[in-house]
């Protein structure tokens, strides 16, 4: 099977070639449809199985068929559950729309930093927003992040999430969300808790484990 087989914008086929992603992993064959169909999606994946791609690449699709005049809206949310992995997918999508005519705004909001810089970088403007939830929380009390037009929301490790003690900060975050919305959820592994969370975010999905 081939990336061309999924129907991706052809503005993606240098950056596929220059990162020597020759053909879909198994999650890719199977989430990437998924999700450009529109379903919320709960993905049992380890890390190192191309699954960061398995959504960056499909939401980029879709940001590319929904052009906007104007300053970038904030239509896709994702949290990670720590600032190393959270780089590597702001990275992910960065890479993968090099090519674009007109790129996606991404900002990551991460601890461990000065706050004033993200702030600043949300003000302008953003299309992507890849977070850890404590600083992200922060800045939404802030009032300085709308949630409004968000559309994809996207939890990846979500185990490690809750190993590292966020499910206050995600009960919390899921609050303020639009409640129309494509929800995708990672996880290595499946537990009873994943699954309540699972359920929290999303009425009805596609299960994919591998
Ligand atoms: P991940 O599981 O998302 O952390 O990805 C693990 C590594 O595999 C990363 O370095 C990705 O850039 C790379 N990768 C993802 N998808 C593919 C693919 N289809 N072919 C080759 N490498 C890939």
């Amino acid at each position: 099977m081939a990336f061309s087989q999924f129907n991706l914008s052809s503005l993606f086929t240098q950056a596929l070639e220059e990162n020597n992603y020759k053909e879909p992993t198994q999650i890719q064959k199977e989430v990437i449809p998924l999700v450009l169909q529109g379903h919320d999606v709960v993905a049992k994946a380890q890390t190192g199985t191309g699954k960061t791609a398995s959504f960056t690449l499909p939401i980029l699709n879709d940001w590319l068929n929904n052009p906007y005049e104007g300053k970038a809206k904030l239509k896709v949310l994702v949290l990670a559950p720590t600032r190393e992995l959270a780089l590597q997918v702001s990275s992910n999508f960065e890479t993968l729309s090099k090519y674009f005519k007109k790129l996606p705004k991404v900002v990551t909001i991460i601890g461990g930093e000065g706050i004033s810089q993200q702030l600043l970088d949300v003000q302008k403007g953003c299309d992507i927003v890849v977070a850890t939830p404590g600083r992200l929380l922060d800045i939404y009390r802030k009032n300085q992040i709308n949630f409004e037009k968000v559309e994809k929301f996207v939890i990846d490790e979500a185990d490690k999430m809750l190993d590292l003690g966020f499910s206050e900060e995600l009960e919390q975050l899921l609050k303020e969300l639009p409640k129309s919305r494509q929800n995708l959820l990672f996880s290595a592994t499946y537990s009873p808790k994943i699954l309540q969370i699972a359920s929290k975010i999303s009425q009805e999905y596609k299960e994919v484990v591998l």
